[in-house]
């Protein structure tokens, strides 16, 4: 079993850092605290651990040298930086409250984070501990009420502690920053763009007037971005000062490479210590990532003024996870950043006929996918439910003919590994958008998922409902906007265009629009494509039937195939708005 090591024990920041980079890679790496910085080193230099992760640096403390020092020291790879909100509560055992606490453990940077709070406890002393883990194990081991511990709300779920207090950090924007190392620098497929990739060194400089300057002259005329400067005395050396500097960029691209040979000339010494992926976005973590009992005390003014909010906070399908954006390959189709996917076909399956028809009629005139219900959630109990599995077969049977991958919406738990089996993408319906179990189903199934937005979904529950996909393992999810209900009846549902620009700021995942579910009426489907590719979507999902008059459902909003090439015709003139195009 490949493990992958932090320093401390379960419940430190280090190691939901790294738990959070494992899932990104889908890795199933076993996490384990080890007691000293050097251990980890050891560990991971003698590949005895795939990955360690050491702090570089916080938001209030600064530059935390140790962490560069062993990366330097142990000639250790890194591989991303991670930026982590570091959002503390105060911990203690059921039955505690603030009022009685009388000593707080805590890492001493975050007893420096937390000075206003601690000072609104005069009874209270801090007490320095090695880690916020260790901080609360030792409330639990003591299992006094007079105890408590600084540390994140999984410590909490860890030791079985209740909360005290929240937002304890003087400023809630406080975090820290963390790279995972391996052994050796890990594959990377490109090298990458400034934004993607940064590159960290320590360079020891002559201490004379102008050498920094020339040495930090060579990164700004190759046009590189220095994020980081600090300083320290260069030990046993007199009169040279060593510099911790970051830059944007991959020591493989030219301009860096380049810049290197320069500074390399009017340095003392560069120790190069690699290339890594970049954060980008907000950090992660803090609050809402994890499930707290929370204790409320009468007489705390803290938690009783500012009860914890439920902020959501999906780290998976957050953009700063794959700041680049998702792009899904099925079937030979890509769906993401610089793609228009167009995906067309009936609602529902009705007859061979039908769809060899419409799966000819569409892939002829620019669609790259089809469509088709076999399972119908429909709202009344009478109306045509989908010929079911034998729908699956011709939906399948017609995308083989066409040469266009297929998607069909699943309904049941049961039904998620059989028609993977034939079909590339399970859509969830909006209908199914909480359904937390299905979703879990289709997560762990691992095959690609449309997801429906909710007929009354906000843009959160959305994305919660996609973080449960890809919670279990699952990165393959698509997110499609079918309208909302609002007050207006004078169309089906109210196309919610603006979700667009907001879900790509706020996810990686690609975003389609489907403006047949969300108008109802043929004739007002064509403005809104025309407005979904300009606003950004990523593509669009289309209902097209070969006779809509004789359409089992959603007769109204069926194009034609005429229409449909309209449709498409209609697009040709408008660009698409790629990831790398700011959104102002
Ligand atoms: C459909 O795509 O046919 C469908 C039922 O859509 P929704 O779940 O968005 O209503
Ligand atoms: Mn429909």
């Amino acid at each position: 079993m490949e493990i992958a090591v932090y320093q401390g024990v379960e419940g430190a920041y280090s190691q939901l850092v790294l738990e959070y980079f494992l899932s990104q890679r889908n890795s199933a790496a076993q996490t384990r605290g080890v007691d000293a910085y050097r251990e980890l080193a050891t560990r991971v230099a003698g590949e005895r651990a795939a990955f360690g992760v050491v702090p570089v640096e916080n938001a209030i403390g600064g530059t935390v040298r140790e962490g560069y020092d062993l990366l330097a020291e142990f000639g250790l790879a890194p591989v991303a930086e991670i930026d982590w909100r570091t959002d503390h509560r105060l911990l203690g055992v059921n039955g505690s409250r603030i009022e009685n606490v009388r000593e707080i453990l805590a890492h001493p940077l975050v007893i420096a984070e937390c000075g206003r709070f601690l000072s609104s406890l005069p009874a209270a002393r801090a007490i320095p501990c090695e880690d916020t883990g260790v901080a609360a194990r030792e409330v639990a081991r003591r299992g006094a009420p007079s105890v408590g511990a600084l540390a994140p709300s999984a410590a909490a779920d860890r030791y079985d502690l209740i909360e005290l207090a929240a937002h304890c950090s003087d400023d809630p924007r406080t975090y820290s920053r963390f790279i995972v190392f391996a052994a050796r620098p890990q594959a990377h497929a490109e090298p990458g763009s400034a934004n993607g990739r940064k590159t960290s060194m320590i360079v020891a400089v002559e201490d004379a007037a102008g050498m920094l300057a020339r040495v930090l002259a060579h990164f700004g005329d190759a046009g590189i971005n220095i994020t980081k400067l600090d300083s320290k005395p260069r030990l046993g050396f007199a009169r040279e000062h060593v510099f911790y500097i970051d830059v944007c960029g991959d020591v493989r691209d030219r301009a860096l490479s380049g810049a290197l040979e320069s500074v390399r000339r009017d340095a003392r010494s560069v120790t190069l210590l690699g290339s890594y992926d970049a954060h980008c976005g907000a950090p992660i973590g803090g609050e809402g990532m994890h499930n707290v009992r929370v204790a409320v005390s009468a007489s705390a003014p803290r938690v009783n003024a500012a009860p914890p909010r439920a902020v959501a906070t999906f780290p998976r399908v957050a953009r700063s996870s794959r700041p680049d954006g998702t792009r899904l390959h099925v079937g030979g189709v890509t769906i993401g950043d610089g793609e228009f996917t167009i995906i067309a076909g009936p609602c529902a399956v009705e007859s061979r006929e039908q769809m060899l028809e419409v799966a000819a009629g569409v892939a002829s005139r620019g669609a790259i996918m089809l469509r088709g219900g076999a399972f119908k959630p429909r709202t009344s109990p009478y109306a045509f439910a989908g010929l079911g599995w034998d729908g699956i077969a011709l939906l399948s049977e017609a995308g083989r003919l066409s040469g266009l991958p297929t998607v069909s919406e699943v309904m049941t738990i049961d039904q998620v590994e059989r028609m993977s089996e034939t079909i590339d993408v399970l859509q969830i319906g909006a209908r199914n958008m909480q359904n937390f179990d299905l979703l879990k189903a289709v997560g762990q199934s691992g095959h690609p998922v449309l997801l429906k937005r909710g007929l009354s979904a906000t843009i959160d529950e959305f994305l919660a409902a996609a973080e449960y996909i890809l919670a279990e393992g699952n990165p393959s999810v698509v997110l499609c906007e079918r309208g909302i209900r609002t007050f207006e009846p004078a169309t089906r549902n109210t196309l919610d265009l603006s979700a667009i620009p907001v879900l790509r700021e706020r996810t990686h995942l690609p975003v389609l629009i489907d403006p047949s579910h969300a108008v109802g009426v043929r004739r007002w489907i064509r403005p809104m494509c025309r407005a979904a590719k300009a606003a950004g979507a990523h593509g669009l999902l289309l209902e097209v039937h070969p006779n809509p008059a004789e359409a089992k459902c959603d007769s109204d909003q069926a194009l034609t195939l005429d229409d449909f090439a309209e449709v498409i015709r209609d697009l040709d003139g408008i660009s698409i708005w790629s990831n790398h195009e700011a959104l102002v």
